[in-house]
């Protein structure tokens, strides 16, 4: 009997105990559920902000595109801009030359102005002799003489090539109408026209008339006058001639707009604000009125 009471008191026991686990283990799942719900409303809200992130990169990469596009935009009006000026400065003052040279040609009238075109198209009047010529005074063989502002100039740019070691000076600058006609009319007498045409402009059609062209030497070699092209100095006078106001007047790539072969040696002053912008824009002075 006493064994039967100890037994049913520990069966008793063991059954409460399994009653308290379960409520434990219930009450342990509860608690779970309720994390897992927290943990889970968490997560949507992070996606929810991530949502909301996402969406204001995207607005700002959208953002971005249209100030790009606008940038892009404006720089196009402003290269539009540019090219449209550059229409009206080179077709601003225009020469016919699309004839054959030495036809349909125009006299030269406004002979004061620096940027004034003498070519096949375009010429000085015969009795036309400036009125401002002066020797300039780095003139190598010869006495050369040029306009005013185009002597001072050609002697500031001879300063700058002492200062880069080589010696620049003139060969030859002004010449008359009637000297030209010598030249022109000997080569016709010798060779014919077409050979003349090929070596000597005709007179009144020569810069050499205008007083603003110059041939130069360098280094005193008088061997030739193509010799410039080879003196390691060469490429600095290119680089830097615009900035004392000259071009090269009659590049190796521009025979087809100049009408005249390539000559290393012929410079022509044009005022530095021209020949800058020439330069600039690889441009003839033909080009510059419309070739
Ligand atoms: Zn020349």
């Amino acid at each position: 009997m006493k064994r039967s009471i100890i037994f049913f008191c520990i069966a008793a026991i063991v059954y409460m105990c399994g009653l308290n686990l379960s409520a434990i283990n219930r009450y342990f799942s509860e608690e779970k559920k309720e994390i897992q719900k927290i943990e889970e409303k968490e997560k949507q809200e992070k996606k929810e902000e991530n949502k909301e992130e996402k969406k204001s990169t995207k607005k700002k990469v959208e953002e971005k595109k249209v100030a790009k596009s606008t940038e892009i935009e404006e720089e196009k009006e402003v290269k539009e801009e540019k090219e449209s000026s550059k229409e009206v400065k080179t077709s601003g003052k225009y020469v016919d030359q699309s004839g054959d040279p030495y036809t349909n040609t125009v006299t030269v009238s406004n002979l004061n102005d620096i940027d004034i075109l003498v070519n096949k198209y375009s010429g000085l009047p015969s009795d036309y002799t400036p009125s401002d010529l002066v020797t300039v005074s780095n003139s190598g063989e010869h006495n050369a003489q040029m306009r005013a502002p185009a002597a001072q100039a050609f002697e500031q740019m001879v300063v700058a090539a002492s200062q880069q070691g080589f010696i620049l000076n003139a060969c030859s600058a002004f010449r008359s109408y009637d000297y030209q006609s010598g030249l022109y009319y000997n080569g016709v007498n010798g060779y014919g026209v077409e050979y003349a045409d090929r070596y000597w402009t005709r007179p009144g059609f020569s810069e050499h008339q205008t007083g603003l062209a110059v041939d130069i030497r360098m280094d005193n070699d008088t061997s030739d006058l193509d010799a410039v092209r080879y003196n390691s100095h060469y490429p600095w006078l290119l680089k830097h001639m615009h900035e004392y106001g000259f071009i090269l007047r009659y590049p190796d790539d521009k025979e087809d707009k100049t009408k005249i072969a390539p000559e290393s040696w012929h410079l022509r002053y044009v005022g530095v604000d021209l020949a800058t912008y020439l330069y600039e824009n690889n441009l003839s002075l033909d080009e510059y009125y419309g070739a």
